[in-house]
């Protein structure tokens, strides 16, 4: 077993060639020179995604929604919405950010790795079931933890939304489902506007959503103070059998797409935090997935910083040398 946590990258992620977009492909450049810089990429399993079937995708999505996203990247690129856009290469680019959160989920399941990062575009988390917005075209997360429950038999999965943004595709595909918690820490007011308190989900469903909406402004004490007082007990009610994450980094101060003042520690803290959860709870299995996060510079730190936080020995271990 290694226990560095592994990395999920695709060649295919340029191809979402989406120009001075603030979802683009200097993202992912920017956190890999970040990681070389510092080494970070040494001692550490690298893996590559591959598109997967669009029958994977149709699992979660209509496939009509999956047909749009090929016949636009097909037609030379155009956008679906005033934000959210489709080059040529869009469509091999989002199956394989579907298949990066499909392999991450079965690496820890393999045994293989205890936690693995997917560091791929487009994100995913805004993707609803019969609607693309926000950036998103497939809901990256959503498919991944599915196969889980289909693939790999499991029955209990939390996925923990730390994006600035509400998550509210990954909330619609699951709202019915007891099988799924899903927690999101957000700024509200802010895109897309879902995300209250009030959203508990609905049939079976009801009680699996945990909105937090939080005012601009909060930071690493506001951040770490949900996750000890209302994500840790109910993630540990639910006693899931892994944990997803989706992992944007635009709740930090200097992103320019919201208003929150979270440090760079603040994400290693809150990437620790879930880590002791997984070591609790699904023996240690933990996915992460990147969503959002747009001033380069933050994102590229505060990705190092959750690495570095994420591989450095949890108390209970440090005990024990
Ligand atoms: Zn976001």
């Amino acid at each position: 077993m290694q226990d560095t946590t592994a990395l999920v990258f695709s060649e295919y992620s340029s191809g979402h060639d989406t120009g001075s977009h603030p979802e683009n492909q200097a993202r992912l450049n920017a956190i890999r020179q970040r990681l070389k810089k510092d080494n970070l990429l040494n001692d550490r399993m690298v893996y590559y995604a591959e598109p997967v079937d669009p029958e994977i995708v149709a699992t979660v999505h209509s496939p009509e929604l999956v047909d749009q996203v090929r016949a636009i990247s097909a037609d030379g690129g155009g956008a679906i919405d005033a934000d959210t856009i489709v080059a040529p290469g869009t469509w091999e680019a989002a199956l394989a950010s579907v298949g990066a959160g499909i392999k991450a989920v079965d690496l820890v399941r393999s045994g293989k790795h205890n936690r693995v990062f997917t560091l791929t575009r487009p994100p995913g988390h805004h993707a609803e079931r019969f609607r693309q917005m926000g950036f998103c075209l497939f809901n990256n997360v959503a498919i991944a933890a599915t196969q889980a429950m289909t693939v790999h038999g499991l029955n209990r999965i939390a996925i923990v939304d730390w994006d600035v943004h509400h998550g509210n595709g990954t909330q619609d595909i699951f709202y019915v489902s007891d099988r799924v918690l899903f927690c999101s820490v957000h700024q509200w007011p802010l895109f897309p506007g879902s995300g209250l308190e009030n959203e508990m989900g609905s049939g079976d469903g009801e009680g699996y959503t945990l909105n937090v909406p939080l005012p601009a402004g909060s930071d690493d004490i506001d951040y770490l103070s949900v996750f000890d007082e209302i994500l840790a007990p109910a993630v540990r009610a639910f006693q899931p059998e892994l944990i997803l994450v989706s992992a944007g980094f635009d709740a930090h101060r200097d992103d320019p797409l919201a208003m929150m003042a979270v440090s760079d520690a603040g994400f290693r803290r809150m990437a620790t935090r879930v880590r002791d959860w997984a070591n609790e709870l699904t023996d240690g299995q933990l996915v992460l997935m990147l969503e959002g996060g747009y001033n380069l510079r933050a994102l590229s730190e505060s990705v190092a910083a959750v690495l570095e936080g994420l591989d450095r020995p949890a108390p209970s271990e440090r005990g024990n040398q």
